[in-house]
């Protein structure tokens, strides 16, 4: 089973913390579908068959598309892939775009899964992030998405906000509960140089939470999504029972899936592919028939470090019996001497053949996989 990934590279406008790939020139998005549509065409062989288990629409924002944009890109998908094994559709969406006719329109897709791009329920920090919505349009159409039938939503929300007091952290993460979601996926803001945070960062402009107060924000997430019954299932995701995102943990557990559209990336066993982060060249190079992607064969370390950052980010852990039939018994024990520190402060747990984070670890996850990393 695989996946498919449809990169929509517009938005409306450009969020002051964002590094994606979009453009706020939406005069040849129809252009840019087309062209998506002859990719998915072209490279209707590469999955070698496999059935299409999952399906998503990321970007940029997908909600930009209009129903005849949608239903060209859903119809060639239909057209030239297997999808009778097909569980989950999942489209993000902005709350600004999630107008009735839109909601509407999308009862008569195959799409099942809303991933919403709320950030915030203030309009404070939305304004400060330059989000194209208000609070109120965040709160209105989760409650509009339901009413239309769709089955499961996921709320993204950032924390470590500039300014963000851990009462408004509390506020926020309380709001996203009583809205009854099913997934939440909640990420520290980061500082992208190329991006107008990164420039009043430079200057000096941007007052940032010290890391103290970003370990209370994160460990607050943890604690009132645990009472409400949510499973921490990955470092940024919590989940109600069986919601699970199917097309992100295919991704962590190494499953093949291919990405179109322009700066989509794709992975097939030991390899990574990546199409060119650029509109006009995308459509040029697909009108003449040519693919423009780059391509890396992952090494044997390039896979053990992948398959060490993503598995321990997730509740599963790592799985010492697959690393060693998998690698090797060279990488067990290398595994074992760098990461005895963190065994040690009880930052990481062994539970049968699992290697895992403890509570405590969990914050400090990036750090622990890069320890653990095998360098050429
Ligand atoms: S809407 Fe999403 S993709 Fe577009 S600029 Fe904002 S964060 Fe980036």
């Amino acid at each position: 089973m695989a996946g498919i990934y449809i990169h929509i590279p517009f938005c409306k406008q450009a969020c002051n913390y964002c590094n994606f790939h979009f453009s706020t020139v939406l005069s040849y998005k129809e252009k840019l579908v087309e062209t998506i549509a002859k990719e998915l065409f072209l490279r209707k062989n590469e999955l070698r068959s496999e059935p299409i288990e999952t399906i998503y629409f990321g970007g940029g924002t997908p909600s930009l598309l209009n129903p005849k944009e949608l239903d060209l890109i859903i119809d060639t998908i239909y057209k030239h892939y297997d999808i009778s094994g097909l569980k989950e559709f999942t489209l993000e969406a902005n709350p600004d775009d999630m107008k009735p006719e839109w909601l509407q329109n999308l009862k008569g897709t195959p799409v099942n899964r809303l991933s919403i791009g709320v950030q915030s329920f203030e309009d404070e920090h939305l304004k400060l992030m330059n989000r194209a919505h208000l609070a109120n349009e965040a709160l209105t159409c989760i409650e509009a998405a339901r009413n239309n039938g769709i089955e499961q939503i996921s709320i993204d929300l950032i924390y470590g906000i500039p300014g963000m007091s851990l009462k408004t952290w509390e506020k926020n993460i309380q709001k996203a509960l009583d809205l009854n979601v099913e997934h939440i996926s909640s990420y520290c803001l980061t500082i992208e140089p190329k991006t107008v945070f990164g420039h009043q960062q430079r200057n000096s402009l941007l007052r940032l939470p010290c890391e103290e107060d970003i370990e209370k924000q994160f460990f607050t997430l943890l604690e009132k999504t645990g009472e409400a019954g949510f499973d921490h299932y990955e470092i940024s995701n919590f989940a109600k029972k069986d919601f699970y995102a199917l097309h992100n943990t295919n991704y962590w557990k190494g499953k093949s899936y291919l990405g179109i559209g322009p700066g989509a990336h794709s992975y097939f066993p030991g390899i990574r592919q990546w199409n060119v982060a650029n509109n006009q060249k995308y459509i040029q190079e697909l009108s003449l028939g040519n693919l423009v992607y780059e391509q890396e064969k992952l090494s044997k370390n390039d896979q053990f470090n992948e398959y060490v950052m993503t598995g321990l980010r997730t509740k599963w852990g790592i799985n010492l019996t697959e690393i060693e039939n998998q690698f090797g018994q060279k990488y067990i024990d290398s595994l074992r001497k760098d990461l005895a520190p963190y065994l040690e402060n009880k930052k990481v747990k062994i539970e049968g053949q699992y290697l895992i984070l403890t509570p405590s670890g969990k914050f400090l996850a990036d750090g622990i996989a890069s320890a653990a990393f095998v360098i050429d």
